[in-house]
């Protein structure tokens, strides 16, 4: 069996600090889960709205779990009354829903805006210019219900390491405009997640203040 706590400790290890570990544990067993737990983790990332419910009910309480994944709009309202942040905002219609049932509930939702950088055309997220053109249009600014944390991508998956650098360094760069241009004053927009199993080590040069990292703690996924 994947020796969960030596490999967590070791990418804990690897990790400089102010970068802030997700453990993935999407389809992986409650078990494994509270290895880590156990060890002090306590931030989890998941992807499955049912899969997430199911492990927010049987696990500990003080757990923070990150949606990851791409959520549709209406599974929004099953998620929102207990997750610590959805990492992968990529519409305004997205967005408009993670308001509408935060304030529903009366909490403030911390968000992530997801961008797409990969080459590869499945990938979800924003273009640098539907980021831009999302924050320019201002809605965002009346949400009472979500709190606009920072960005989000997942590099190409490919063995090119500079091209993997290469999207990054834009989502780094990108991360630098919009503090400036919309959040100077929010020292809550702050984050910024990539690196997965196969990267980490780059994004941790590339300013990533959060990896999520599934595989290399967890073993191969059972799907
Ligand atoms: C599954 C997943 C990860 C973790 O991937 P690993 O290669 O197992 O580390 C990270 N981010 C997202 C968005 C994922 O879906």
């Amino acid at each position: 069996m994947t020796d969960v706590k030596k490999n967590l400790h070791r990418v804990l290890d690897s990790l400089p600090q102010g970068v802030q570990l997700v453990a993935i544990s999407k389809f992986h067993p409650n078990e494994q889960i509270l290895a880590a737990y156990e060890e002090g983790q306590r931030v989890f990332g998941e992807s499955h709205e049912q899969e997430l419910k199911l492990k927010h009910e049987t696990l500990p309480s003080d757990i923070q779990w990150h949606f990851i994944g791409h959520l549709q709009t209406n599974k929004v309202k099953y998620i929102v009354p207990y997750i610590t942040m959805i990492e992968a905002v990529d519409s305004l219609k997205l967005l408009r829903e993670i308001n509408k049932q935060s304030v529903k509930v009366g909490r403030v939702t911390d968000v992530l805006l997801e961008l797409h950088l990969a080459e590869e055309a499945t990938k979800y997220g924003l273009t640098l210019d539907d980021c831009r053109q999302l924050l320019d249009e201002g809605e965002w600014r009346e949400m009472a219900g979500v709190r606009i944390c920072g960005l989000m991508m997942m590099a190409s998956n490919v063995d090119d390491e500079s091209q993997i650098r290469k999207e990054m360094l834009t989502a780094a760069d990108f991360f630098d405009e919009v503090k400036a241009h919309y959040f100077a004053d929010k020292e809550y927009f702050q984050h910024r997640s990539w690196g997965m199993s196969d990267d980490y080590p780059i994004a941790v040069e590339c300013r990533s203040t959060m990896v999520r990292i599934g595989t290399t703690i967890f073993g191969e996924r059972q799907y």
